[in-house]
């Protein structure tokens, strides 16, 4: 059997792995654990990258990346906001207190409800279709308002998000123009800019090939509907080495890039300097959390077959998309044979790892997924009856905290109407 080489370099756990034993003996598998001290690291990393912008920086965390309060409360004192998209998503805000010109909701095919409870935490709307204009008129219009730009043809997709003229997202370059001047007339007297057109994306030059478009509309925009644009926001879709081999982004090219940029097109002209904003999710938490599990089983057919006691319902992202997480054996370095590690819902794509070249497993292994910490528990689901996992924080005094409890049988059967259950 040929082992598959390229899939097995090096990658370092982010976690002691004594650590994650002991907690492994108090706390049945599967869990996720994330890092404090790391998330505030990176949270540190990502404001001081950009602490030349001259009328400031702000990440506002997509919430939906990892949708705790523990985690959006660290975010928070740590000076990012929160980026929406649902009714849960503002609530959770609220609740850590991130409201205001730090609360962003960026949503899309939106409730009005919702519309009513962002303006409600006095957030900033980012709209995603010119209709919605329309929606706000009638609730009430509020004082500042962004929109998102869909380039259409005019900018290749990445792979994650496909192409922007397929993509159902965003006003065309027309409608913005036109938005800003109706939002105009319409009494809005703070605006900003938006667009999102990247997911997962590690190449610094396609987020400076996005900057300069939207710079370019801002400054369009300024000048064919007279508004001025106090904030632009460049969206998440920083991506994450999830593969050994991949190289982390270089958010200080980023972000000396879009200073470049920044004094190109704002600093030499008459426009005001717009406040930079992103709205990152992965980059900020994915790396610094991580699911642990068990192998259960192992079955040998026409291929090699470890069971783990998570399953795709815990972390959907290798099952949708066929995406790589970086899979350790604890205490097991040396590479053995190639495996399938799978979970044990009835559908095949429930893999974690597929011919994926692993040290020798046997009943009772720790293995830990890698960069589970962003569109990780927050993307699980109930089918299978599968009951969702708890979720751990590696204080930064050292001690685990239980942060979200393992679903139990009375959380799944809460919703039925049915005697007895
Ligand atoms: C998902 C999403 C983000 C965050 O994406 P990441 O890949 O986690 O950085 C930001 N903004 C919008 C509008 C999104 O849909």
């Amino acid at each position: 059997m040929s082992l598959n080489l390229e899939k097995t370099g090096e990658k370092v756990l982010p976690f002691d792995e004594k650590l994650l034993r002991d907690v492994t003996l108090e706390i049945p598998t599967p869990f996720y654990i994330y890092d404090e001290k790391a998330i505030r690291t990176m949270a540190r990393r990502f404001a001081k990258a950009f602490d030349w912008a001259p009328r400031g920086f702000r990440n506002h965390f997509a919430v939906k990346a990892c949708p705790n309060p523990y985690i959006l409360e660290i975010l928070g004192a740590e000076g990012m906001g929160a980026d929406c998209s649902s009714m849960a998503e503002l609530v959770l805000s609220e609740a850590v207190g991130i409201v205001g010109d730090r609360l962003f909701f960026s949503s899309n095919n939106t409730p009005i409800a919702e519309f009513e409870k962002a303006i409600e935490l006095g957030g900033v709307i980012n709209l995603d279709d010119i209709t919605h204009l329309r929606d706000l008129k009638r609730i009430g219009m509020p004082d500042t308002l962004s929109f998102r730009y869909n380039p259409g043809p005019a900018k290749k997709g990445n792979a994650f998000i496909g192409k922007p003229e397929e993509a159902k997202y965003g006003l065309t370059r027309e409608q913005m123009i036109e938005a800003y001047r109706m939002a105009l007339e319409w009494g809005v007297k703070r605006f900003g800019i938006h667009t999102m057109v990247a997911s997962n994306e590690l190449d610094v030059d396609y987020f400076l090939e996005t900057a300069d478009m939207l710079f370019n509309l801002l400054y369009e925009v300024s000048e064919k509907s007279g508004v001025a644009i106090d904030f632009i926001n460049f969206g998440g879709g920083i991506g994450i080495p999830y593969r050994p081999g991949d190289k982390t982004v270089n958010l200080e090219a980023i972000s000396n890039g879009i200073k470049k940029l920044y004094t190109e097109y704002i600093v030499n002209s008459v426009l005001k300097p717009p406040i930079i904003l992103f709205e990152c999710g992965r980059v900020v938490t994915g790396p610094y959390g991580c699911l642990v599990t068990r192998a259960i089983h192992e079955k040998h057919i026409y291929k090699e077959y470890i069971g783990i006691d998570a399953c795709m319902a815990d972390l959907m992202r290798p099952g949708m998309y066929g995406a790589y997480h970086h899979i350790t054996v604890l205490g097991k370095t040396e590479v053995h044979k190639n495996y399938d590690v799978v979970g044990s819902l009835c559908e095949n794509n429930d893999k974690f790892a597929i011919d994926r070249s692993l040290p020798k497993i046997e009943r009772g292994d720790i293995l830990v997924i890698h960069d589970a910490g962003a569109h990780g528990r927050a993307m699980g689901f109930n089918y299978n009856g599968k009951l969702r996992p708890a979720e751990l924080l590696l204080g930064q005094d050292g001690k685990v905290r239980e942060i979200r409890r393992k679903e139990n049988l009375k959380d799944y059967f809460a919703t039925l109407t049915f005697p007895g259950l």
